[in-house]
């Protein structure tokens, strides 16, 4: 078997992202923000957005994008305090691969039930928190009703957790491709949304065009474990294998179920030369 690189850092020597956990000056901690520059222009086009704004806000007060509660006037976030207070976090350690949670173990576990059982050639994954909750409507606001908005929130709580010591090493993100049937169809790729945030916030290059999804296949989230794995056998392609050559790489989707993707997308890396490919999601099922 191929010698892969572990994709973790001992902590203290890795980049560092602004949290508003730590540097919020109003107590409210985790609330996200919205995405900076909606206003930006010239100062007669920040006028005319804030008189257009305040209007808005007179007819449509703004509520939070997942429990619809009222927000508090002049807010600049999006998800009310108590919704993002709600997120299920997960606790270190975590499986060195599949990122699942592994608090309430034993000391010397290295990696979950599952990956023991049938192990996944992943290495250092993570995942901002369980599918669960707030983070469920979190994922399922962004994909089928297109809240856009909370890409940003989403990626900043990744970004988090992919700096949580032990922290993840990587050369590149890589997010999870559609298929060009279904990207027409859905107009975007939530993954490649995030991957960009990220790559943003940490400094860390994405490449959004090596990994190809060769053929459609049906959601995963209709399917038990085993046909998940079948549904994605094969299913990746790479185009310009150079660029993952000898490179650390970490797959990025918004839900990281069985792991059959990542999988499916980390062998089709490993294979065309990449030193190691982990998985950073935002929720982890
Ligand atoms: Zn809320
Ligand atoms: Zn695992």
């Amino acid at each position: 078997m191929r010698a892969r690189r572990s994709l973790t850092l001992a902590p203290g020597t890795a980049p560092r992202v602004p949290s508003r956990r730590s540097s919020s000056a109003d107590g409210e901690g985790r609330s996200p923000s919205r995405t900076p520059g909606r206003s930006g222009g010239t100062p007669r086009a920040r006028v005319f957005h804030e008189v257009i704004t305040g209007i808005g806000s007179l007819l449509y007060p703004p509520s939070c994008l997942l429990c619809q509660a009222a927000l508090v006037s002049g807010t600049q976030d999006l998800v009310c305090a108590r919704c993002w207070d709600a997120l299920p976090t997960t606790q270190a350690p975590w499986c060195s691969s599949c990122g699942r949670s592994l608090a309430g173990t034993g000391r010397d576990v290295t990696h979950c039930a599952v990956c023991r059982a049938a192990p996944l050639p992943l290495a250092g994954s993570r995942a901002a928190c369980r599918y669960a909750g707030v983070a469920q409507v979190c994922v399922v606001q962004l994909k089928y009703q297109r809240q856009l908005a909370l890409v940003g929130p989403m990626a900043q709580q990744m970004a988090e957790a992919a700096l949580s010591p032990p922290t993840l090493l990587a050369d590149a993100l890589i997010p999870v491709p559609l298929h060009p049937t279904r990207a027409r169809a859905r107009e975007f790729n939530q993954a490649a949304l995030l991957a960009h945030d990220i790559g943003r916030r940490l400094g860390w290059p994405v490449l959004d065009d090596v990994l190809v999804r060769q053929h459609p296949t049906a959601p995963q989230s209709q399917l038990e474990a085993p046909a998940r794995r079948r549904n994605v056998a094969g299913a990746f392609a790479i185009h310009r294998g150079s660029q993952v050559r000898g490179r650390r790489l970490l797959v990025v989707d918004d839900v990281l179920t069985t792991g059959a993707t990542a999988a499916a997308c980390a062998r089709a890396l490993l294979a065309a030369g990449a030193a190691g490919v982990g998985a950073l999601t935002f929720a982890h099922g």
